[in-house]
């Protein structure tokens, strides 16, 4: 069986770089829907064409859009599956939470852990002024912050009733970050 963790927080608490962490540390297999859209956007694709008028806003892509790539892909795992994953910026909306339920249900998923980097909005912001990606303008960053905060934390109240949320302080320095919510996962499983 498939076991998922999901990673939710607002953009830059750290979700991609503790995915990549925990992917190499213990072998999951990371599914970043940010990086995926991006990939169509350089590669030009019908999709990527449609992506990049909202993510140059700091909007959410439609939730259709969205839906249909992540379900393709759990769709065309690959015949030997990985036996573990990471889903990296989804679901961000309450429609994209149902339509994973239905995704795990009907391939007999596991979710094992939501699991919450909890980051104060001046540690996002001085991060994503150094990140420097071109959706990181100070501008968009209050817009993503704003979707964030309306669109995707009520979220943690979603997963809070299923009993699956982790709540980790990701304030701290990468490495502080990820020894945390390796010993979390530890607990968990
Ligand atoms: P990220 O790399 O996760 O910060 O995502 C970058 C941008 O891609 C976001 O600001 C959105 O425009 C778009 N995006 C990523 N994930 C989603 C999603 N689950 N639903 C809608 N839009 C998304």
């Amino acid at each position: 069986m498939v076991s998922m963790l999901i990673f939710l927080g607002s953009p830059g608490s750290g979700k991609g770089t503790q995915a990549l962490k925990l992917s190499e540390a213990f072998g999951y297999q990371h599914i970043s829907i940010g990086d995926m859209l991006r990939q169509n956007v350089d590669e030009v694709t019908e999709l990527g064409k449609k992506a990049s008028e909202y993510i140059n806003l700091g909007k959410l892509v439609p939730d259709n859009l969205i839906i249909e790539m992540v379900e393709f892909f759990f769709r065309n795992l690959p015949e030997k599956k990985p036996n573990k994953v990471i889903l990296d910026g989804f679901p961000r909306t309450q429609t994209q939470a149902e339509a994973l339920e239905e995704i795990i249900n009907e391939l007999e998923l596991n979710l094992a852990s939501v699991i919450y980097l909890d980051v104060q909005d001046a540690v996002v912001i001085s991060r994503l002024s150094e990140r420097g990606r071109k959706d990181d303008s100070p501008d968009l960053v209050m817009n993503r912050l704003q979707v964030y905060r309306d669109q995707t934390e009520p979220l943690l109240k979603f997963y809070a009733n299923k009993n699956v949320l982790l709540t980790v302080d990701g304030n701290q320095p990468p490495e502080e970050v990820f020894i945390k919510i390796s010993e979390s996962i530890k607990v968990q499983a």
